[in-house]
């Protein structure tokens, strides 16, 4: 049953900024995880503040300069329609169009998509784990077959939800975020937290901060980006594991690469090993499968989630596989 609380919808950024400043108070956007949250109670608020009258949150644009600007409450379906982004940047629009079904794609946006709350059971369901402000992870004894391989720091082991944000954090995007003192830009690479840092927090949104638009930079020439996620089931579902790629070439080389996995951390995570891996060679089969290796020497698997490592090396060699193919 859902509980009580205000609902508004203001038409200003402003206007939605002060509502935040009430106690309580959370942004809604689409509502396909915010409301799911709010129904099964995992945590409090007191007033719902729609930003979706906003009109300056909605739309895609290019700047002068070639910067990408998608507003916030874009929906999904956009994203992984729109020409140009499917031409420019078409790892996120293939990351956008994996994302649930059409259903949520149409109501979902990419600012709640990169804000989402975890998925971890745990934590969606009736236990008072870390992140809810208890004293344990109940993961790490228990039903961890879904969690993460790298980056839970002995705390909380859960994994980032999104499908998006490991392709803008791959294509090096910002994310424009309005507050009550002015606005700022964060790198999409420093918007998430890790649980060591902080386990109460998923992003370094303040609480009256909205985020207002996704800024992606001109690809240089020559990159090409692609975004590959199994789940455990055909239907609707969250990444098992992904691979975000944002790879620059010269001829068949590798000049340059930014490679972030999904389904694998407690944030989008960004491999510096399988990078330098692949960084000035040829992808031909000895150097894919070194890739694949790299990629996971640093994986620390909790008790049911060791299938993960196979399951990262062969999306891996198959991605670059694929990338080779049609360099
Ligand atoms: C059945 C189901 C399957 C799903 N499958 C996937 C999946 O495969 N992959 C995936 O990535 N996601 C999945 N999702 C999660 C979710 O629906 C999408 O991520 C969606 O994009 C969320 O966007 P929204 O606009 O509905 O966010 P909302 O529900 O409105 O908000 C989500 C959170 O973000 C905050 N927020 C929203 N917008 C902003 C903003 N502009 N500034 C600051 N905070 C903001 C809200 O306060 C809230 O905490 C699934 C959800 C469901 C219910």
């Amino acid at each position: 049953m859902f509980p009580n609380f205000d609902y508004v919808r203001p038409k200003s950024l402003q206007a939605a900024i002060t509502h935040l400043s009430d106690e309580g108070a959370v942004v809604h956007a689409g509502g396909t995880d915010l409301l799911g949250c709010l129904r099964e109670h995992i945590f409090a608020v007191k007033k719902v503040v729609s930003i979706s009258a906003v009109r300056e949150l909605h739309g895609i644009a290019e700047g002068t300069d070639g910067t990408l600007r998608i507003g916030s409450l874009t929906t999904l379906r956009t994203v992984a329609e729109h020409a140009l982004l499917r031409k420019r940047f078409s790892g996120l629009a293939q990351a956008a169009s994996e994302v649930a079904s059409p259903q949520l794609r149409n109501q979902g946006t990419i600012g709640g998509n990169i804000c989402q709350k975890p998925r971890c059971w745990y934590y969606r369901g009736d236990f008072n784990c870390l992140r809810k402000g208890g004293g344990t992870c109940f993961a790490v004894d228990g039903e961890n077959q879904f969690h993460c391989i790298f980056g839970g720091g002995g705390t909380c082991f859960m994994v980032h939800p999104s499908d998006t944000a490991p392709c803008l954090v791959a294509l090096n995007a910002t994310a424009r975020v309005a507050g009550p003192s002015g606005v700022r830009d964060v790198p999409l690479e420093r918007f998430h937290v890790l649980p060591e840092v902080d386990v109460r927090r998923e992003t370094v949104l303040e609480p009256r901060e909205i985020v207002t638009e996704i800024r992606i930079p001109p690809p240089a020439a020559g990159t090409r980006s692609s975004y590959r996620k199994v789940r455990a089931r055909r239907s609707w579902d969250f990444a098992l594991a992904g691979v975000a790629l944002a790879l620059r070439f010269e001829g068949r080389r590798v000049v340059d690469s930014r490679v972030v996995f999904s389904g694998a951390a407690p944030v989008p995570w960004r491999s510096a090993e399988m990078e330098q891996a692949i960084r000035g060679k040829e992808l031909n089969t000895e150097v894919i499968a070194a890739a694949a290796k790299a990629a996971v020497a640093g994986a620390e698997p909790l008790e049911k989630n060791g299938y993960k490592i196979p399951l990262f090396q062969g999306v891996i060699e198959e991605e670059l596989t694929r990338m080779r193919a049609s360099a």
